[in-house]
């Protein structure tokens, strides 16, 4: 018999969801996460994913995965620090360290799991944790895990960032203090101000933490927001996932040797968690091979961002304030991005309403992620359905 208290609760909290509108109904897509997308069978321009190289179906990587999987099998077999730490997994973490241009790397199985264990490995409840107030979920996950004293300041506030790093500092109550930010914040594609926050950091001795995510392969010509600024040798810990730009799955942090050494007997998901399998790491370390041969997918990603823009723009929309590929459509009021977002859909385009409590409230958008993998025409196409739909619902 199931618990009654446990059906109460799922009920009420799932009906609520549901009366509110906020209940996310889940479509599997019955095609490669590609620019193209099926999803019950309908064709549609992908503008949604995070695939920003189109690594996900790379030819060269897939061979390289299934190499591994007939030589190394599907599964790592234990967790990293019992024996499922392969030598695949060992040449990755090195790969990852060239790229970054840092003296180690160590790699994980999520970028969300990875900043949990990275940020709690390091942190703890005598010390605090300056943490920008549109940080990503992992992020305040990993800070709450660490029971440190998490202080958020004001989006990219330069301003506020260094007085409350003043405080936190001049309150001598803190062993350590740590300054966390995304490198490119994901809702609006805007970049953190590192070079301001690495000084602010120096001034105070504080430990800096770059979460890439959205920067590797897109910024500093692939190798991520920290390169693009040249403070490599400036930022203690430099975090990313595998998962959007390299187009498979994991997450990393790069640093200095004594770092990684540390992360590595400390941070839980990496002592308590099985492996990445062979397939995973030797495709993530052909992805990075590839970046590192070439610019041409970094360059392509850029002008299909610029021209998807460009495009948007001219014809009326507003699209923020965006320095990278991602092109956020600002469409407003809640319920008309939800239906600006559907009404893509019906006409063919992929591309997912952001509302609050995501984004402030009054300014629902649309978020569009162009890839390397779109093709001019399928971004034409998709900018004449954007037309249709704007003019239709009178926001152009
Ligand atoms: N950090 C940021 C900024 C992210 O956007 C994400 C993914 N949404 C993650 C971490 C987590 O990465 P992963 O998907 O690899 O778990």
């Amino acid at each position: 018999m199931s618990s009654k208290a446990l059906d109460q609760f799922l009920n009420e909290n799932l009906n609520d969801l549901k009366e509110r509108g906020l209940y996310n109904e889940i479509d599997p897509v019955g095609t490669p996460n590609g620019p193209v997308i099926k999803i019950n069978g309908k064709e549609l321009i992908n503008l949604s994913s995070n695939n920003y190289l189109g690594l996900a179906t790379n030819p060269r990587m897939k061979e390289k995965a299934v190499e591994a999987v007939k030589e190394w099998g599907v599964g790592a077999g234990a967790v990293r620090t019992i024996n499922g730490t392969l030598e695949l997994h060992t040449r990755l973490e090195e790969k990852i360290a060239e790229f970054k241009a840092t003296e180690a790397a160590v790699a994980f199985q999520s970028g969300f799991n990875c900043n949990m264990g990275a940020i709690s490995a390091v942190m703890n409840k005598n010390d605090a944790i300056l943490s920008d107030e549109l940080n990503h979920a992992s992020i305040i996950d990993g800070c709450r895990l660490s029971k440190a004293k998490i202080i958020r300041f004001n989006h990219s506030d330069m301003d506020d960032l260094r007085q409350k790093a003043k405080e936190a500092k001049e309150s001598g109550q803190y062993q350590k203090i740590m300054v966390i930010t995304d490198g490119v914040f994901s809702m609006d594609g805007d970049v953190a101000k590192l070079p301001e926050i690495v000084e602010i950091a120096e001034e105070f001795d504080l430990i800096t933490y770059v979460d890439d995510a959205h920067g590797s392969g897109v910024l500093g010509k692939g190798a991520g927001t920290v390169k693009h600024f040249g403070l490599s040798d400036r930022v203690d810990m430099q975090m990313g996932t595998l998962s959007k730009a390299i187009g498979v799955v994991g997450g990393y942090v790069a640093g200095k040797q004594n770092l990684i050494d540390w992360l590595k007997v400390a941070a839980r998901p990496f002592l308590f968690s099985t492996a990445l399998t062979p397939a995973d790491v030797t495709a993530c370390t052909e992805a990075i091979t590839i970046l590192m041969e070439s610019t041409e997918l970094h360059d392509k990603l850029w002008e299909n961002g610029n021209y998807l823009k460009q495009g948007l723009k001219s014809i009326g929309f507003d699209i923020g304030n965006s320095e990278t590929p991602i092109t956020p459509v600002i469409i407003g009021e809640e319920k008309a991005t939800q239906t600006f977002s559907k009404r893509l859909y019906e006409e063919g385009v992929y591309a997912k309403s952001i509302v609050f409590p995501t984004v402030p409230r009054g300014t629902g958008r649309v978020r569009n992620m162009p890839t390397a993998a779109h093709t001019k025409e399928m971004l034409d196409n998709a900018i004449s359905i954007y037309e249709k739909v704007g003019k239709e619902m009178g926001i152009i």
